[in-house]
């Protein structure tokens, strides 16, 4: 945030539970990784159409590179700038790993994990409420904010410890009206909420 800028609302996300909120176009939207090592997993809609939507492949093809940062554009399914990376102090987000699932808990764990909380759970318990209709068809492939997902030199996905530690955040503008919709990871199988799920803080603000 710059000197001349206003919070509009700070929020704190518990640990594991959903969130969903409307961005204004030139609004900018902070998380905060409270106490570290925190997985955000997070997906956007244009908030005036939302069969506009968050583009892992077209992003990742528009920068070059398969990890967000400052400075990376978030392009939609119609090609055009949702939202602009404008701090961030890890320095690379993760944009492959997809949201946790009560499926991929079973597949890559044990059958007993199948009922546990996940983050694609979490999504659907936060759009159920929204007012478009919006179902389980549309969530697409998600970012994951302060996850630790390095691409091996033959091109394997491994789900790692966290980079991030207490107090990093990143920043985004709002290039559009968006709607932003988190799942704070529960996940308890891996290490990417540091095995012990914690709170995050978003934080809207907008120039005076
Ligand atoms: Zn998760």
């Amino acid at each position: 945030m710059s000197a001349s800028s206003r919070t509009v609302s700070s929020t704190t996300i518990r640990a594991g539970h959903p969130f969903l909120m409307r961005v204004e176009k030139g609004q900018r939207c902070r998380i905060v990784d409270t106490k570290g090592n925190e997985a955000v997993d997070a997906f956007f809609f244009n908030a005036d159409d939302p069969l506009e939507r968050y583009s892992a492949v077209d992003t990742i093809r528009a920068q070059k590179n398969v990890y967000l940062t400052k400075g990376s554009v978030l392009l939609s399914t119609e090609n055009r700038p949702m939202l602009t990376i404008t701090e961030d102090t890890v320095g690379r987000h993760d944009t492959l790993g997809g949201a946790c699932a009560s499926e991929s808990n079973t597949v890559r764990y044990a059958h007993d994990r199948k009922f546990m909380h996940n983050c694609r759970d979490n999504f659907l318990h936060a759009l159920i409420g929204w007012s478009d209709g919006l179902t389980k068809r549309d969530i697409g492939s998600n970012v994951n904010f302060f996850m630790n997902v390095p691409v091996t030199q033959a091109g394997g996905l491994s789900f790692e410890d966290g980079i991030s530690g207490p107090g990093e955040f990143v920043e985004m503008v709002a290039e559009m009206n968006v709607l932003v919709l988190i799942s704070n990871c529960p996940q308890l199988n891996n290490p990417c909420s540091g095995f012990d799920p914690t709170p995050v803080e978003f934080i809207v603000s907008e120039d005076d």
